[in-house]
């Protein structure tokens, strides 16, 4: 049973709190502070920080229902409490000291924003390919180099840095540092104008030798590539269930119209070439949802879940596509239109495809525990 009473809040933050700012966030590629505010006075940035550290004290499966009902309303809203959620929260409840834990999770669930900085300019997909220099003197480090694409960094007072202590020892030197917005030497560059997700901000970082202490080390030195790759497999269900929410939504958004528009004399809904996009549509993303959720319920239980995982973030990113762009054509000419959210929807599940992992990297995980299971 999960106790969470903000669940039962869910519907109604969106469509009274957020759904009425959509639409200029997306012109403005900005997010509204008031959005940001009652994320986390609903308590919805520390779902699974324990109530010790002002969170909510529930379960991964409720942050995947939240993130699900949030990008059915607004897919930018979603990700920052995805990122929040799956990523910085977890990272800190896992590998925190007593005293990072005091000092960070009971912002975390209550004002601040955290960022998860592995991408450079030069490594993607490889990500562990990265070049950022952490030297170490006494008691502190110096990091050098820079980030590409960290989500939400116009806001984050937090930021988790992969950087390498020891080139030399390929990514086994790659470490994460806590490292705080204040911190001289952080420059967050110019946001990206992006096809979609343009409430969410992406921006690059650069470190000029800022001096990040000892103490500010999250886990042990040389496994953050563990720390990454375990972040990242459960990340890819958050991913999923926001490509899931993002193609109800646009679903939800457009059924009605075609069950009001006539044409030939009869709603458009009741021609049954229309009928059989519909289910199918209708069937492919039930088909996600249960993806979905058998991931986050492979996950809750301790169960292996990465090829799940990836399974659900590729498909249901896969089904946010069709979905969004079957909408644009059931809908006509005003779909393609800004009077209707359908368009943003159809930019924004772009994203899905490329985040925490391309649809590329996801078949090639797959294939990698297929084989295995063949393997006999
Ligand atoms: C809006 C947005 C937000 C992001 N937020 C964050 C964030 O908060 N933190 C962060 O660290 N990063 C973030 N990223 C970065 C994101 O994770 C990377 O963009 C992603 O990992 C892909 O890397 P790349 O863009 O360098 O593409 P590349 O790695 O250059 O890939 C380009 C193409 O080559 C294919 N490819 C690459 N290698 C292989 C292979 N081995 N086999 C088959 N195909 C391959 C890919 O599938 C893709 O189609 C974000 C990106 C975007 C666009």
């Amino acid at each position: 049973m999960y106790v969470f009473s903000p669940l039962l809040l869910i519907k109604i933050i969106p469509q009274e709190r957020i759904a009425p700012l959509v639409s200029k966030m997306d012109e403005n590629s900005h997010m509204d502070e008031e959005v940001i505010k009652s994320l986390f006075e609903q308590g919805l940035m520390g779902i699974e920080i324990d109530p010790e550290y002002g969170g909510t004290g529930s379960s991964f499966f409720s942050s995947i229902l939240v993130i699900e009902e949030l990008a059915k309303v607004d897919p930018s809203v979603a990700v920052l409490c995805d990122i929040q959620n799956t990523l910085i929260n977890t990272l800190f409840v896992k590998l925190g000291t007593p005293a990072q834990k005091e000092k960070y999770l009971n912002r975390l669930s209550t004002d601040m924003i955290g960022s998860f900085c592995l991408s450079e300019a030069e490594s993607g997909s490889d990500a562990f390919a990265l070049k950022t220099r952490a030297e170490k003197h006494k008691d502190y480090y110096v990091i050098n180099g820079s980030k590409m694409w960290i989500s939400n960094a116009e806001h984050a007072g937090v930021f988790l840095v992969m950087a390498n202590v020891d080139l030399s020892a390929g990514y086994r030197g790659i470490t994460c540092f806590i490292v705080d917005r204040d911190t001289e030497g952080l420059e967050i560059g110019k946001k990206e104008n992006k096809l979609g997700l343009r409430a969410s901000s992406t921006c690059p970082l650069n470190f000029d030798n800022i001096k990040v202490p000892e103490k500010n080390i999250l886990g042990e030195v040389g496994h953050g590539y563990k720390y990454a790759i375990g972040m990242l497999n459960e990340g890819r269900i958050g991913i999923a269930a926001q490509m899931l929410g993002l193609a109800q939504g646009c679903f939800d958004h457009t059924v009605p119209y075609t069950r009001q528009r006539v044409q030939f004399g009869k709603r458009i809904f009741d021609f049954q070439g229309m009928q059989h996009q519909i289910a199918h549509v209708a069937t492919q993303i039930e088909a996600a949802r249960l993806l979905t959720y058998n991931a986050a319920r492979l996950k809750e239980a301790g169960r292996t879940f990465i090829k799940e995982a990836c399974m659900a973030k590729y498909f249901s990113a896969e089904v946010a596509t069709l979905t969004t762009s079957k909408c644009i054509e059931w809908m006509g000419g005003v779909g393609f239109t800004k009077d209707y959210p359908i368009e943003k929807y159809y930019r924004d599940c772009k994203i899905g495809t490329i985040y925490e992992g391309t649809t590329n990297i996801q078949l090639s995980t797959m294939a990698k525990f297929i084989d295995k299971e063949y393997n006999v």
